[in-house]
């Protein structure tokens, strides 16, 4: 069968990786593609990866379906809080559960729309975790976060901007892709957005509720992708969105988040969603969260992080979370 994806176990070894202890490099970025296999060729592969399978459907209730309720954004940065946080989505491939003797269940932390709020962004990317920075660009303190996570060896994503349901009263920001836009100027923009973090070893999209459901657009960009061998976060902020599927398509690695972890900005209410984070990374083997830099979001992570290793639970970057097609065949499960 065409497609074959499964999540990639290996043991943490960010602290080890020395090529994050270097200078920024000269743009445009000639090594973001060496650096990125470097770090999927360090993924041990499991043995004898099972044809993926769709994951069951949770047995938790879903949301009743209304008419259009797939077009509803399922987050996006300004949401209002007044709304209870949605359910986890469930991971979108058969995981491999660890082997016997491996200790403790990963999961992965981002933190988008870094690079605005400076005291926040900063503080977030000198966190004793692996957390993944997503950064958008052109912001004030865009540069400062990438130099500074690049330092202590974080792993640095593009933010990429996207047009969102609302749009055009609500605007993605500087570097976005709208609809309408021709398959080269959507390259050109992801390209000179990259051209602006060459530390990033992937992207992900910033709201993009209207535009990652639509496949051309997400082929453009994914031909971008393509050609700096990165990877690919789908924030899942549409539950319609195709992107993940079609970074499968163009052979490119990609990985889907489960749970937002601020939707509710109270340091409590992010506590929990992290301990859902934890849980859906039990069930499933492995589990991607997303929040933002909020200060409660930096309080509830910095009471969380102390006490994962006696939960066993560690945090990893999200490239442990890729999924391949590695004949690109352009389907997907
Ligand atoms: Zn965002």
């Amino acid at each position: 069968m065409a497609g074959v994806g499964y999540f990639l176990w290996k043991d943490y070894k960010g602290k080890e990786t020395k090529s994050h202890v270097i200078t920024v490099p000269p743009r445009p970025n000639p090594s973001a593609k060496q650096r990125l296999e470097q770090t999927v060729m360090a993924i041990k592969e499991p043995p004898a990866p099972e044809p993926a399978k769709e994951q069951t459907k949770p047995t938790t209730k879903e949301p009743s379906k209304v008419v259009d309720e797939e077009s509803r954004p399922l987050y996006e940065e300004h949401f209002s809080g007044k709304e209870p946080p949605p359910p986890p989505m469930p991971p979108r491939r058969k995981v491999v559960p660890p082997r016997t003797g491996e200790p403790s269940v990963a999961v992965a932390v981002v933190i988008d729309d870094l690079g605005f709020h400076a005291h926040v962004s900063k503080a977030i990317a000198r966190l004793p975790a692996d957390i993944t920075l997503a950064i958008l660009p052109y912001g004030p303190s865009s540069r400062e976060v990438a130099e500074i996570g690049h330092k202590v060896g974080k792993e640095i994503i593009l933010h990429q901007p996207m047009e969102p349901v609302e749009y055009p009263r609500i605007h993605p920001g500087n570097g976005a892709i709208i609809t309408g836009m021709g398959d080269g100027e959507i390259q050109t923009i992801v390209k000179q957005n990259l051209d602006y973090f060459p530390e990033a070893v992937g992207i992900n999209n910033h709201m993009g509720s209207r535009i990652t459901t639509q496949v051309a657009a997400m082929d453009s960009v994914m031909k971008v992708l393509r050609t700096r061998g990165l990877f690919f976060l789908d924030s899942r902020t549409s539950q319609r969105s195709v992107a993940f599927d079609r970074a499968l398509a163009a052979g490119i690695p990609a990985a889907s988040r489960q749970v937002f972890i601020d939707n509710v900005q109270r340091a409590d209410v992010i506590l929990s969603q992290l301990n859902q984070l934890e849980k859906t990374g039990r069930q499933h083997g492995g589990a991607i969260g997303i929040g933002h830099p909020y200060p409660e979001t930096l309080q509830a992570l910095e009471q969380w992080l102390p006490g994962l290793a006696g939960r066993q639970i560690r945090v990893v970057r999200v490239s442990h979370f890729l999924s391949h097609n590695k004949n690109g065949s352009g389907k997907s499960p």
